[in-house]
């Protein structure tokens, strides 16, 4: 078979950076795309890279996921994560998760499992099922006054054999209902992907893209958009019932775009051929076209 371009693309969530810590979103963003992109050129799975790039990203406390989560009403840590696997469309999720060092790889470890969704405690067992490493609540908290901590970090990869993958992962969002779980674990509302289309991962209002189920919607505009076009369409969907969200896709034929109507979104992309570039919003990408 011949061989695809791979193509990498992933976000630190939909909310406002203060101008002291744009930097800081960019670098982590391009640290953690190197690791995905080192698997991918090494000629290894969209899932590995989108996998190895969450988990950087669940490291860096710049970002609200895994290390550097936030405290729900009750003062507790509920952590959620997903990742699709678009060859097969296998989901595996986890959501309310309290003791889960990286979410990201248990979600990957339920791809091959029945259930898409282990909560709380059932995904907690699942995971000492699996060997993961669990640590304490309060160990994943960083705390950070008046940041509303409102993020989510995202990827989106294909690989040189043409397969998809999209994953999410979320520290939840400052003084949230305990046990609420937003659209980041929820296939077709935070991520989707499909070898035959594409893949997607958002942040933003939860409630708002559950509602819209804003993933299925962008998804099914790449049948017949290109990804920009897509993004647009989406974000006019949201409006039906307001709120910010940050998009980003992959199409099937490995052309790569991002949106977002918060003020900030960092993203940071690679492709075969083009070099590593991270931006804090749409309008600092050079690159105006979906590339
Ligand atoms: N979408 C995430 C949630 O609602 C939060 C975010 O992306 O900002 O849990």
């Amino acid at each position: 078979m011949p061989e695809t371009a791979w193509a990498i693309i992933l976000h630190g969530g939909a909310k406002t950076i203060a101008p002291d810590q744009e930097q800081a979103h960019r670098d982590g963003c391009l640290l953690a795309l190197a690791a995905g992109q080192a698997i991918l050129e090494a000629g290894g799975d969209a899932l590995d890279a989108v996998e190895a790039a969450v988990r950087a990203l669940e490291d860096d406390p710049a970002f609200n996921a895994g290390y550097g989560a936030v405290r729900n009403a009750k003062g507790e840590v509920e952590c959620d994560a997903a990742i699709m696997d678009g060859r097969t469309l296998a989901v595996g999720g986890v959501a309310a998760v309290q003791r889960l060092r990286h979410p990201i790889s248990v979600a990957a470890a339920m791809l091959p499992e029945t259930p898409v969704l282990l909560i709380g405690h059932g995904a907690e067992c699942f995971a000492r099922e699996h060997d993961a490493e669990l640590c304490e609540p309060a160990d994943l908290v960083v705390e950070r006054p008046g940041d509303p901590g409102c993020d989510t970090v995202g990827c989106v990869a294909l690989d040189i054999h043409g397969n998809l993958a999209a994953g999410t992962s979320t520290g939840g969002l400052t003084g949230c209902h305990q046990g609420r779980v937003g659209d980041s674990p929820l296939p077709g509302c935070g991520l989707y992907a499909d070898n035959a289309v594409g893949g997607v991962s958002l942040s933003g209002d939860g409630e708002s893209l559950i509602r819209t189920t804003l993933a299925a919607r962008l998804m099914h505009s790449l049948e017949a958009l290109p990804p920009g076009e897509a993004i647009a369409a989406a974000l006019a969907r949201l409006a039906r019932v307001g709120g910010e969200a940050g998009l980003i896709v992959i199409d099937a034929d490995g052309r790569l775009d991002w949106g977002h109507n918060s003020a900030h979104f960092a993203v940071a992309h690679a492709r075969a051929g083009h070099l590593a570039q991270a931006f804090v919003n749409r309008a600092e990408d050079a690159q105006k076209e979906p590339t």
